[in-house]
């Protein structure tokens, strides 16, 4: 048998495995090729057997393989061909014309022949060299490489799109960064907020910065929350604002101004823009995005403004009432609730300080509230004196050194106890003093008064009441020389129409009396009664006891006759030297009848003595009446006339009596 043929049977069995299966002797030539590298090939066992590898596949003879080979030849190590490195050692294609992968694995094997050999004669002359055949297992790894190639390209897609997401995220990240960046740096809330669960969903940093709260507080508030820190008037706006997205389109802005409260109790004005953000499934708005600026200090110059005209309007109404009226009381008055209605405060009042000379150096000021202008619901405070400790601690100290006292918040004052009791006694919170000079003392002070709450005081406030205590000294002291003025007219014209012995009405102001009485009753046709009366010997009395007695018994009958007169319109006159005259308006002569006898039994219930008299031992006094209807064919002088006429006739009759005589009588 040749070489082939113990091949073919020594190795026959290689051609049952599934893989590929060659044998190649070390000239190179094909001495097994199984069955299964047939199929793949397409090369028959008879056609290959016999030949040399290269015959068919030429790279093989490639020197790479060739030195390979050759170790294996020798009875080398088992080499392998790697699929990835030698893709078909063999190669051929499967059916659908790819071409199969290869991983081949190359084994010495003993040549059969050898085995023969070892059989016959040894020949000891050479030692022989023991031939080796390479064994080729191939194994076809398409399927299997293609797998790993799908799995390697999946992987890689897998790679490349975990890489691609972590860009993204990365991308995603800086992105949110950014405007979480911008949002946290925008110089205004940003919110969102969810009108069904009415609670903030997303808030910017700047409610910290803006409002005092962290996001994490304001994401807790409810609706009852939001209500205690928005203004009561702004809340009231609140339900119609929000009925507003109702009717709105996407990107529609509505816009509302309201005030909230910072967290350590300030108010803010916030000047709001939102936009519906989210819808719900049926299209209802369901969040909305909002920004909200501060403009509380754009407010604060408008109220400013408005404050500044209002107070030059105040300021000008109570100047010009000041030049009209020179009532004090009247300028006060208005003062204190123009005040009042401007500040909007509870109550203003005016203490007014009554000096007495308590020693003899010491002053000691008492204070009364003399003009007040309160609230309804606000406790009143006129006509309450003000106890001296008060004044010894803060009168002097604060009103004439700081020249105004300002408390923004009682409870956070240290001023002096007794100031401080007063003020909580009136339940004050806040309160605005300023004192009213005039010269170098100190005439009363102006209180502003805030009970509801605690309020800072305004500079503008503070300008307005310094103003007006200004104008307050400039009416006090006017109403003080207006006063002065109307007391020495007063008693210019009491001078004037007074007679100084008596202090009774002298002769002029009878005159003038009796003429105004005489129309007025005219018109009103009331009877007008006049009596004259005169003193009975009274030259004797002169003789007898001196001028000066004289004088004074004239001093005595008058208040003798005054007391006789009741009626306030009545006029008691002296109407010459020891002779009186009394205007008795709307009085009948029996009227006067009565009183003349009072007056004549008054002057001689003096019992002043009178021995010069031929009548009595005391002053006596003559009495004429006379009563008249006014009307136009009459006049005064006749009346005069009458009532002379009539104490004539009394003389006649022996004096210290009274006779009446009618006007009519004297009518020619
Ligand atoms: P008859 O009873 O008639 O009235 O007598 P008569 O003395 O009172 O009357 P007559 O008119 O003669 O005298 C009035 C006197 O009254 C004259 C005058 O000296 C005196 N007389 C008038 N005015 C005053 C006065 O102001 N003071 C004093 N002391 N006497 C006066
Ligand atoms: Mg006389
Ligand atoms: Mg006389």
């Amino acid at each position: 048998m040749n070489d082939l043929e113990l091949a073919q049977k020594e190795f026959g069995i290689l051609d049952r495995v599934p893989e590929g299966a060659c044998i190649l002797r070390e000239d190179f030539n094909v001495v097994f090729w199984n069955r299964c590298l047939e199929n793949w090939t397409g090369i028959s066992r008879h056609d290959i057997l016999g030949k040399n590898i290269s015959v068919y596949f030429p790279h093989l003879h490639q020197p790479k393989y060739i030195f390979r080979l050759q170790q294996i030849f020798s009875g080398g190590p088992p080499t392998l061909f790697s699929s990835q490195l030698h893709k078909s050692i063999i190669p051929c294609q499967l059916p659908d014309g790819r071409w199969r992968i290869q991983h081949t694995t190359v084994t010495a094997v003993p040549a059969v022949n050898s085995q023969v050999k070892e059989s016959e004669e040894i020949d000891d002359r050479a030692p022989q060299k023991q031939p080796f055949y390479a064994l080729f297992v191939i194994e076809d790894v398409t399927d299997l490489t293609q797998r790993i190639q799908d799995y390697r390209n999946m992987r890689d897609r897998a790679l490349e799109e975990i890489n691609e997401r972590r860009k993204v995220e990365q991308e995603l990240r800086q992105s949110q960064h950014f405007i979480q960046k911008v949002a946290d740096t925008a110089p205004y809330i940003i919110y969102i907020y969810n009108l069904f669960n009415q609670q903030i969903f997303y808030v910017n940093e700047q409610v910290n910065v803006l409002l005092g709260y962290s996001i994490a507080e304001i994401q807790a508030m409810n609706l009852n929350n939001f209500a205690e820190l928005i203004k009561l008037e702004d809340l009231k706006q609140l339900p119609a604002h929000f009925a507003k997205f109702a009717q709105a389109q996407d990107g529609d802005i509505i816009e509302i101004d309201y005030q909230v409260r910072h967290s350590s109790g300030e108010w803010r004005w916030f000047h709001c823009r939102e936009v519906i953000f989210t819808r719900t499934a049926d299209g209802k708005p369901q969040q909305i995005l909002g920004t909200a600026q501060d403009i509380s200090e754009r407010k604060q110059a408008e109220a400013a403004l408005h404050l500044q005209i209002e107070k030059e309007r105040l300021m000008a109404g109570i100047t010009q009432q000041i030049h009209r009226s020179l009532n004090l009381n009247e300028v006060l008055d208005t003062a204190v609730t123009e005040v009042r209605h401007f500040l909007q405060a509870d109550r203003v009042s005016v203490c007014q300080f009554q000096q007495t000379m308590a020693g003899e150096n010491e002053q000691s000021n008492i204070g009364m509230i003399t003009v007040e202008s309160k609230a309804d619901d606000c406790r009143s405070i006129l006509k309450y004196r003000i106890p001296n400790c008060y004044f010894k601690e803060n009168y002097s100290c604060c009103y004439n050194q700081e020249g105004i006292r300002k408390i923004d918040s009682l409870c956070n004052e240290s001023c002096l106890c007794w100031h401080k009791i007063l003020l909580q006694k009136w339940q004050v919170k806040s309160s605005l003093e300023v004192p009213i000079r005039q010269g170098k003392n100190l005439w009363g002070v102006l209180m502003v008064h805030h009970c509801q709450s605690t309020r800072k005081w305004q500079e503008l406030e503070v300008d307005l009441m310094k103003e007006l205590a200004n104008q307050l000294t400039i009416a006090i002291q006017q109403a003080e020389l207006y006063q002065k003025l109307q007391a020495a007219n007063q008693e210019l014209s009491r001078l004037a129409s007074s007679d100084s012995l008596t202090q009774l009405a002298n002769r002029r102001r009878f005159d003038e009396y009796l003429t105004k009485e005489w129309r007025r009753l005219e018109r009103e046709q009331a009877p007008l009664s006049l009596i004259i009366c005169d003193v009975d010997f009274f030259k004797k009395y002169n003789d007898t006891y001196g001028h000066q007695a004289g004088d004074f018994c004239l001093q005595e009958v008058a208040i003798a006759i005054r007391q006789a007169v009741k009626r306030p319109a009545d006029l008691v006159a002296r109407y010459g030297g020891e002779e009186f005259a009394i205007v008795l308006p709307r009085t009948p002569i029996d009227g006067a009848h009565h009183v003349a006898e009072t007056l004549r039994k008054n002057v001689l219930g003096l019992k002043l003595p009178h021995s010069g008299s031929a009548i009595s031992k005391y002053v006596t006094i003559s009495v004429g009446i006379t009563s008249v209807v006014p009307n136009h064919r009459c006049w005064p002088a006749k009346l005069i006339e009458a009532a002379d006429r009539a104490l004539y006739q009394a003389k006649q009759a022996g004096r210290n009596c009274a006779i009446g005589l009618r006007v009519e009588s004297t009518i020619v």
